[in-house]
């Protein structure tokens, strides 16, 4: 479990104050910037038998624990492992639904792990991966433990919006924000040559989300796709057959940042997401320009609420025809 370069002074800096920890620490700041993985850095560390200079060897037993998610002190919460009875049966309906939540189970779960005395006689860690997918019920019922701590138990939330947070929770935890890489960083981390991470980071925003869209094979989908939807008079079919070969949230936030740098081109005469892909842009013409806003608005829209819908199909299909028409009139030869 490699430490990311961004994150070795703050997780140093803070592994230095370690005999005055708080029983609860909440982690956050941008989502992508590998927060999660800096939290198991720190767990790794704090529950590492032989620890160089505060940070963990990744060599003893306990290392190697962490690294496999299977320290015994260690008790791990998110919305992957998060499943119960009545989501089971739910999932009948909609085979592809994923939980969005943490919920009141999973936080009542952590009883007996709180209650019985930690293995190592070192700390018992909660690592909550995300905080603010907590339900109201699960929020309530962890307040509740964080309220009266159990000794050596350390709880370490982690949270992308501190917003979607109980103040009463907010209130009980240290709080450390974690800084996004910088460019240098971000390329380093990406081990490619600089210009092209800097055009996947224009586009994925961090290097952690660079990084998964090269390694999920989506990226190279990105180009083809921006080359039919560029072509003049492109048919919905074709259009869509290609669209649906695309994860639907990939596909939504590409066609959402196209439509943004033809805005950004009309305004200011420059795009800020898809910069390396060489489509003939067109010049954005006021009579347009209008319709390009209404269809900014409504991918907007269908991004905040994207569930995956059963029928991937019509949502694709409802949010292309407004781009039917803008294709015609920016590709239309004069
Ligand atoms: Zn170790």
């Amino acid at each position: 479990m490699v430490t990311l370069a961004w994150h070795v002074k703050p997780l140093t800096e803070l592994l230095s104050h370690r005999g005055h920890f708080p029983h609860s620490l909440l982690i956050h700041g941008p989502q992508g910037i590998g927060k999660v993985e800096f939290s198991y850095s720190l767990v790794q560390s704090l529950l590492c038998l032989a620890p160089v200079n505060h940070l963990s060897c990744q060599q003893c037993v306990a290392c190697h624990w962490v690294a496999q998610r299977q320290h015994p002190d260690l008790m791990i919460l998110n919305i992957e492992g998060n499943v119960t009875l009545e989501e089971d049966a739910a999932e009948d309906k909609a085979k592809d639904k994923k939980s969005t939540t943490i919920n009141v189970d999973a936080v009542r779960d952590l009883g007996p792990f709180l209650t019985v005395g930690a293995q190592r006689n070192g700390y018992k860690i909660v690592l909550i991966e995300q905080a603010d997918a907590l339900n109201i019920n699960a929020a309530n019922a962890l307040l509740k433990a964080l309220e009266e701590p159990p000794p050596n138990v350390l709880f370490v939330l982690v949270a992308d919006q501190l917003k979607r947070l109980l103040p009463t929770i907010l209130s009980r935890c240290q709080k450390l924000a974690l800084r996004a890489p910088n460019a240098k960083e971000s390329c380093e981390y990406l081990k490619i040559p600089e210009l092209e991470a800097l055009s996947l980071l224009a586009v994925y925003g961090t290097p952690l989300n660079s990084k998964r869209a090269l390694e999920q094979g989506v990226e190279k989908l990105r180009h083809s796709y921006l080359t039919l939807l560029t072509t003049p008079q492109v048919q919905l079919t074709e259009l869509s057959v290609l669209a649906q070969k695309i994860p639907l949230e990939y596909w939504l936030d590409w066609t959402h940042k196209w439509c943004n740098d033809l805005i950004s081109q009309y305004f200011l005469q420059k795009r800020f997401f898809h910069i390396d892909v060489a489509v003939n842009l067109p010049t954005v013409e006021k009579v347009i320009i209008f319709d390009l806003l209404a269809w900014e608005k409504q991918l907007k829209q269908a991004k905040r609420s994207l569930r995956h819908p059963l029928v991937p199909k019509l949502l694709i299909e409802s949010l292309l025809i407004p781009w039917l028409s803008l294709n015609r009139s920016l590709y239309l030869n004069p």
